[in-house]
């Protein structure tokens, strides 16, 4: 079988595309593999496939195609143009790689599986052979495709959350569906504005088939929610990680402030136990279980802030809204007669957004899966090596966690 046939075949070239020329360039390790069309061939206009003769051709273009036997493998051609009566003169799509693109399909694919698989833009260019630029672009077009593709399907549980970036002084926006996983919008800042520029990329019909929407406590969200979505008083659960986490912290406040106050006397018995009390019962280890029985049985502030904590957790374990609204003003009104600081503003903070809290029995979400996915974007973030800005990190999020249909037809 001659070269021009072999590539032929290799390359699925169908009529009236055919291999005219196969050249090897040694030095350059490069194959050039030259593309033609026999005389008289029709084209159809790319704006409206009408059939018409070939006019001329457009500047020779080359594309990256799959490596073969580890020589680079470019296509090479002179992309036919016609004159089409309604939409004049037009460069014809070749069928081998889309519009603007220099590569070929083939090769936008495996540099998608490239990258979903390494998950790192630097380790995909050392497999590909590839610019940081070229590989960005790989990305970038991907998504592009994917967004374009994606239908608005109805988004009855969703979830909202900040995401840090740049060592967390700089803050994006994301928008979750709850069910599938996935990265619906993002936007810039974390404020009111950011959640209304998330929410406002939703269709008015995917607005409409909102339920329940699940977020921190900060009013930015509650405000944003509110604006944009019919009846958000109703739907707004607040995630129990988030409450729990300001429980938590209060714990640690009132362990600093005692240890603080012990110290003066001498007395070092909360000294190295912060990750105890940060840590729920459940799950502690055994040496730690040990450590802890010890420390309770010392009847300090710490020990009872953490057990009004543990109880909170309970919260989150009524069948409905009622027997957990009644179970939170009990526990309201005993955290609330101690002296115990930290833990009553905490108290104070729930019973103001107590509707929202308790929301959860009807509704049951969390942004577990939010914080799944934070953690596979940071680890993205990690292995890439830093994102060079703003639009790469979004871009990187939406081709790993947007559930997108990424590859080129
Ligand atoms: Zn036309």
């Amino acid at each position: 079988m001659q070269d021009k046939e072999l590539y032929q075949v290799i390359l699925g070239l169908e009529s009236p595309w055919s291999v005219s020329e196969v050249e090897l360039d040694i030095a350059l390790g490069e194959i050039r593999i030259h593309v033609g069309h026999p005389r008289g061939t029709k084209f159809g206009c790319p704006e409206c496939e009408r059939q018409l003769p070939c006019y001329d051709h457009a500047e020779t273009r080359s594309w990256r195609h799959l490596d073969s036997c580890q020589f680079k493998t470019l296509l090479v051609a002179r992309p036919p143009r016609v004159n089409c009566p309604e939409h004049g003169v037009k460069t014809v799509s070749v069928p081998w790689a889309e519009k603007s693109s220099r590569f070929t399909i083939l090769f936008e694919r495996l540099a998608i599986d490239v990258l979903l698989a390494t998950q790192t833009v630097k380790g995909a260019m050392g497999i590909l052979r590839t610019s940081w630029d070229e590989t960005w672009y790989f990305l970038q077009r991907a998504v592009r495709r994917g967004r374009d593709r994606k239908e608005a399907k109805p988004l009855p549980r969703i979830g909202i959350d900040e995401k840090a970036f740049a060592k967390g002084h700089d803050y994006l926006t994301l928008l979750y569906d709850l069910d599938a996983s996935t990265v619906e919008a993002i936007s810039d800042g974390h404020d009111t504005e950011s959640g209304i520029a998330c929410f406002s990329q939703l269709s008015p019909e995917q607005i409409a088939s909102v339920e329940a929407v699940a977020m921190d406590m900060s009013p930015a969200y509650v405000k944003a929610a509110k604006q944009t979505i019919p009846l958000a008083e109703e739907k707004i659960v607040h995630d129990r990680f988030h409450v729990m986490q300001l429980a938590t912290n209060a714990v640690d406040k009132v362990r600093r402030g005692e240890h603080r106050k012990l110290m003066l006397e001498d007395d070092n018995r909360l000294a190295k136990t912060k990750y105890l009390w940060l840590t729920s019962e459940e799950n502690l280890s055994e040496k730690q279980e040990a450590q802890f029985a010890e420390v309770l049985t010392l009847k300090l502030e710490t020990g009872k802030a953490w057990a009004y904590k543990e109880t909170l957790r309970e919260l989150w374990n009524h069948e409905d809204v009622a027997s957990a609204t009644a179970y939170f003003k009990d526990w309201y009104q005993r955290v609330i007669h101690t002296r115990l600081e930290p833990l009553k503003k905490v108290a104070r903070t729930i019973r103001e957004r107590l509707q929202n809290v308790v929301s959860y029995c009807t509704h049951k979400i969390t942004n577990g899966v939010a914080e799944g996915l934070n953690s596979k974007i940071m680890s993205i973030k990690r292995r890439v090596g830093g994102f060079r800005n703003r639009e790469n990190f979004k871009t990187a999020i939406f081709f790993h966690c947007g559930g997108l249909d990424l590859y080129p037809r």
